[in-house]
């Protein structure tokens, strides 16, 4: 079966589960929406934001992309961002790394990767690499990248703590970070920041 045909399958067959389990489920989506959170995630096919935590359509405002970056110049996120906090007032936001990261990895091999758009988003991370590199801890270069992958998750976190666009909400979010484990379906609390409290330096 080709993939398209599959993909159309496949959700005659979740949505006939889903009216199964819950007939009004469709129909109370319908009237709007109000997530708990915005996660900021990878790209990476790995890490589905909704299964990984057993969350369901209408519980999360997902924005992802490589290495989970707040990419304050972009926007694309920055539209994401600015409706999460001020059109939906999402109580959470969450940026959510992982373990095993290409894209940390990436910004950790200390050569471009020849993809310019990669690069260019990554400069960034290139840059906290740059600064982190010396304090890095671990026996390998996987362990090293998996503890890039905190550090960027805690830049991140504490880069969207520190935006005016949070700062100044109506109802400013606490900022949570995670980092999940592939190899073993983990999600782990890194760091937080609650509205009012600031931000690490
Ligand atoms: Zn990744």
């Amino acid at each position: 079966m080709q993939f398209k045909e599959r993909l159309l399958l496949e959700n005659q067959a979740w949505l006939a589960t889903m009216q199964e389990r819950d007939p009004e489920f469709f129909a109370r989506l319908d009237k709007g929406q109000s997530p708990e959170a915005l996660w900021l995630g990878c790209s990476d096919s790995r890490v589905p934001a909704e299964q990984l935590c057993n969350a369901s359509p209408g519980d999360l405002f997902v924005h992802r992309n490589v290495a989970n970056i707040a990419a304050t110049e972009e926007a694309g996120f920055m539209s994401a961002l600015e409706y999460a906090v001020s059109a939906l007032k999402v109580p959470y936001i969450v940026v959510c790394g992982h373990e095993g990261c290409g894209g940390v990895g990436a910004a950790c091999a200390g050569k471009p990767s020849g993809m310019s758009h990669v690069d260019a988003h990554l400069k960034p991370l290139v840059a906290l690499y740059e600064q982190s590199k010396d304090a890095l801890t671990g026996p390998d270069d996987k362990a090293r990248v998996n503890d890039m992958v905190r550090r960027n998750v805690e830049a991140q976190v504490n880069k969207l703590a520190g935006l005016d666009l949070i700062k100044n909400a109506e109802q400013p979010p606490t900022v949570l970070g995670l980092v999940y484990a592939l190899d073993r379906g983990h999600l782990d609390f890194v760091c937080e920041v609650a509205p009012g409290q600031a931000a690490a330096a």
